[in-house]
């Protein structure tokens, strides 16, 4: 057997169309700030590619980009700045930041709002609520994908390796909302294979490449590898190749979760320019 492999770029394409659609009839331009610091040639590409595809879609877009030794002060007043801009629908800062700067009082000062990354803390509370809000954008589209390839949730028990702010326990909330019976593992997690082996939907979010190996993935299992390691220059996800013999479906990679960070990003940007002129806030 062999997996399916469920692919980024086919549902990011998809979800672009619809983005394209939807953006024809609105009677205004949403735009996107994106606020980088400093050169680091993995957050320029990434900044570059998120750029790509907001004018692609038509988008307005502007970029921020400071030098590295921008202070903490600089910073916030950037963001205070982009926050009172009435136009302005998305703020967007690009992590990793120079080592001098404190990203938490910085994703906590941008307006809720315009909070197209999903990482305020009203926006965190909001998903564990169950209200619908501004979601981070590589789990909404692990979930994303499994629509697209209509594979159900709901019900199936879903194991989730990994637990930061931005992937796992966003993707925890976003499973349990879709009635998903949830396991969040991580470093400390005892029996980790056999918990990882129960599972229905495993998602790989660690930063360890080849870290799921054929023991722990049940026989047709759906397995999302968010990972992303380089090693000996070549790109690697959590989940080593052999799996692909025994789960049922696959995300690749590349080309699996990775086009849909910056997908669904652009479908934060739309529900935010959307949301925030029904309800002005600023
Ligand atoms: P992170 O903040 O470093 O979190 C890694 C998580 O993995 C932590 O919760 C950690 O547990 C857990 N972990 C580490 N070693 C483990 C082990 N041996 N067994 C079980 N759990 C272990 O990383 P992140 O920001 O969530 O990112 C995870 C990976 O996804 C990275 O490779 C990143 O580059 C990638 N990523 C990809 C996308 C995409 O679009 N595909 C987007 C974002 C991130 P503790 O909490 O106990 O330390």
């Amino acid at each position: 057997m062999s997996a399916v492999l469920l692919s980024g770029h086919e549902v990011a394409e998809a979800l672009a169309a619809e983005l394209a659609a939807e953006l024809a009839t609105l009677p205004f331009i949403p735009k996107l700030a994106f606020v980088r610091v400093g050169e680091d040639p993995a957050s320029v590409a990434y900044v570059r590619g998120k750029n790509r595809l907001a004018q692609r879609l038509g988008l307005a877009t502007e970029l921020h980009a400071l030098p590295e030794a921008t202070t903490q002060a600089e910073l916030m007043a950037l963001i205070a700045q982009l926050n009172a801009e009435p136009a302005l629908d998305g703020v967007l800062l690009q992590l990793p930041l120079p080592p001098q700067l404190d990203s938490k009082p910085v994703l906590e000062a941008i307006d809720p709002a315009k909070d197209v990354d999903g990482f305020h803390p009203m926006n965190v509370g909001r998903l564990w609520s169950g209200q619908p809000t501004l979601v981070p954008c590589t789990p909404a589209g692990l979930i994303r994908i499994l629509d697209h390839y209509q594979l159900p949730i709901e019900g199936r028990h879903a194991v989730i390796i990994g637990r930061s702010n931005l992937v796992g326990k966003p993707a925890a909330a976003l499973f349990l909302g879709r009635h998903a019976t949830v396991t969040l593992a991580h470093s400390r997690t005892r029996g980790l294979e056999g918990l990882a082996r129960q599972a229905d939907i495993l998602v790989a979010a660690i930063g360890k490449a080849g870290f799921v190996k054929p023991t722990m993935v049940k026989p047709g299992a759906i397995v999302l590898d968010v990972g992303i390691s380089r090693v000996e220059g070549r790109l690697m996800g959590d989940v080593a190749p052999e799996v692909a013999a025994v789960a049922a479906y696959l995300t690749p990679m590349p080309g699996g979760t990775g086009p849909m960070t910056v997908a669904m990003l652009m479908r934060n940007t739309l529900d935010a320019a959307q949301a925030r002129r029904r309800e002005p806030c600023g």
